[in-house]
């Protein structure tokens, strides 16, 4: 799952079910800014007739739209679950070949990396696109990346989830939005390497209904107030965006006290980089070291899309304690390089 290959064959005929749910590609500017548009049915219809023209493959299709189509910086916690129930659920009903999901570009690396965890045991690839310039403008890049996806389906080169854009199709979870110039707007920020054998977790009865799960990134100048707050409201789990190998601000201990609070009242605190390179190693710095002792977990290389999505699946599939401190560390799709998941075990004094 989630590895990109290249397929000898290409299919004559797909199936695809795709899922308008908003974004760039769709919308429309009445002269108060680009805003999303419902009703795209008709235009998504003649695009793919103009796809079966040019490549000679035949598509059957099945569209759907969100009742709500949204710009994608309002998606939601709950937004990429939402999705992910409504492709698995077609998927059940139409075999498609492969599911295409329309979506902004601002938020698609994190929703397609939390769907990415939630349709894990699904086989059929699910593919992300989204476009820099809306459908029908001057310049549009929309048609063009759909193109890219269908193709992607008739080639089954993607096997889990995706986003398909510019040039490349990305792993959603190693992807990340990095231009809003360039129609190359995502990267794969490091290499997926799933492992060999995707590992099971453990039979869970039913989703519990969690506590919120957040992301914070330290800055010079970082109040330690703004972290605390930070991990009072995500009570369910913080990913925490470190500087380097996994450093902070210490402000004397305040930083590392606020973690040691959060992580003893049953907060799981997850240390990233900010680096595009490399990964996190709490042993390294005094301050990792500190983070680890009060009971931060290290994130290894995940992305921060990745490990965000991760611990929110995680968290509402009502993991916690060590369990979730071993599944955190355990690469489950690709979001993980299979050295950086090496974590020593934290001496926690309490
Ligand atoms: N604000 C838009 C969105 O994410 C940007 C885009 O789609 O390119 O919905």
């Amino acid at each position: 799952m989630n590895s990109i290959s290249t397929a000898p064959q290409r299919l004559s005929q797909i199936s695809v079910d795709i899922l308008y749910t908003g974004g760039t590609f769709g919308m429309v500017d009445h002269g108060a800014g680009l805003r999303p548009r419902q009703g795209l049915g008709g235009e998504i219809a003649e695009a793919l007739a103009r796809f079966e023209r040019d490549s000679g493959i035949a598509v059957r299709f099945d569209y759907t739209e969100l009742e709500q189509v949204i710009d994608s910086s309002d998606a939601g916690s709950d937004t990429a679950r939402g999705i992910a129930e409504r492709v698995r659920s077609g998927i059940a009903e139409r075999r498609p070949n492969g599911v295409i999901v329309v979506h902004g570009t601002d938020t698609m690396a994190y929703v397609g990396a939390r769907m990415a965890f939630e349709l894990r045991d699904i086989d059929v690839p699910v593919v992300l696109t989204g476009a820099q310039i809306p459908l029908g403008l001057p310049g549009s890049d929309a048609r063009r990346n759909l193109m890219l996806a269908l193709n992607s389906i008739a080639v089954q080169s993607v096997s889990g989830t995706a986003i398909a854009f510019g040039e490349s199709l990305h792993p959603a979870v190693r992807a990340s939005k990095r231009a809003c110039d360039d129609y190359d707007g995502f990267t794969t920020v490091r290499e997926c390497t799933p492992p060999p054998a995707p590992p099971r977790l453990p039979d869970i009865q039913a989703r519990q209904d969690s506590a919120p799960v957040g992301l914070f990134t330290v800055f010079p100048g970082m109040h330690p107030s703004l972290l605390d707050a930070a991990l009072r409201h995500y009570r369910g789990g913080l990913v925490l965006e470190c500087y380097g190998s996994g450093t902070l601000p210490l402000h004397g201990s305040a930083t590392v006290e606020a973690i040691r609070a959060a992580t003893s009242r049953g907060t799981p605190v997850v240390v990233i980089t900010h680096c595009d390179s490399g990964t996190v190693d709490l042993d390294r710095y005094q301050p990792g070291r500190a983070m680890r002792a009060a009971g931060a977990i290290g994130g290894g290389d995940m992305t921060r899309e990745a490990a965000l999505a991760k611990l929110g699946y995680l968290v509402d599939l009502g993991i916690s304690g060590s369990e979730l401190r071993r599944w955190i560390t355990t690469n489950l799709l690709g979001e993980l390089s299979n050295h950086a998941a090496i974590q020593p075990i934290p001496h926690t004094s309490n």
